[in-house]
């Protein structure tokens, strides 16, 4: 499990991206929240954007935890499954949109069926 081990706030010297789904999560000049955390013998910063932030624990809370944490690949998988939920479908669209992903065909765009046999 990655552990935490510190929790900065600086003034970004250049954009950052965000980790989980690759939009600018913070432009050169702006304050942000910086975590360090250390797992498997190194320390890596994770900076993610509000939105990702915002929906952290809806993935936490889906995704099987097997100790290695919640990364990108859990944001999407999640976001497929929940792409045409009633509740949190929005959200999950929204990512899929922000991380240049590909969304599932929802009920809005089903075919009609028998479309060929009216020509
Ligand atoms: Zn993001």
């Amino acid at each position: 499990m990655p552990e935490l081990i510190s929790e900065t706030r600086p003034v970004a010297r250049v954009d950052h991206y965000c980790l989980v789904c690759g939009c600018i999560a913070v432009r050169a000049g702006e304050q942000y929240l910086r975590r360090v955390y250390a797992f498997d013998g190194s320390a890596y910063a994770w900076i993610s954007c509000a939105e990702c932030d915002a929906i952290y624990s809806l993935v936490a809370s889906w995704a099987y935890d097997d100790g290695e944490g919640i990364g990108s690949d859990k944001y999407h998988e999640w976001a497929y499954e929940y792409a045409w939920d009633s509740d949190h479908g929005e959200a999950a669209r929204a990512f899929l949109r922000r991380s240049d992903s590909e969304i599932p065909e929802g009920p809005d765009h089903a075919q009609p069926l028998g479309r060929e046999s009216e020509r």
